[in-house]
């Protein structure tokens, strides 16, 4: 989707809860029967994220969408100051969580 990301993430496991129309993942989970249910993955978090990549976080899943807790959403942003050498990209359909007190007030 960018050219600049190098690599993807998705600690936020489970269909995007926007289901946007258009959303190519609603197809697959559809298709493929995966499991739907709003989870944080514990194995993506043990993941090596390495150094000097782009990594979009949440390429499938909003990790800003209201029905994730905002633990989950803290415990990502600790997984990716664990490797400062690489560059993050966070979008969201639901860009006024970005100003949550716990989630702007957390170290970076
Ligand atoms: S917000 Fe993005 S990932 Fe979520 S359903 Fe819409 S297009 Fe898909």
């Amino acid at each position: 989707m960018y050219a600049f990301v190098t690599h993807t993430s998705n600690p936020i496991k489970g269909l995007c809860p926007h289901k946007c129309d258009y959303c190519y993942m609603l197809a697959i989970f559809r298709h493929y029967h995966h499991d739907e249910t709003l989870r944080l993955d514990e194995y993506e978090l043990k993941v090596n994220y390495g150094k000097n990549k782009y990594i979009f976080i949440g390429s499938s899943t909003d990790i800003f969408a209201k029905a994730v807790p905002t633990e989950w959403i803290l415990q990502v942003y600790d997984k990716c100051l664990q490797h400062p050498d690489n560059k993050y990209l966070f979008q969201s359909k639901n860009p006024g969580r970005f100003l949550e007190p716990q989630l702007i007030n957390h170290p970076n």
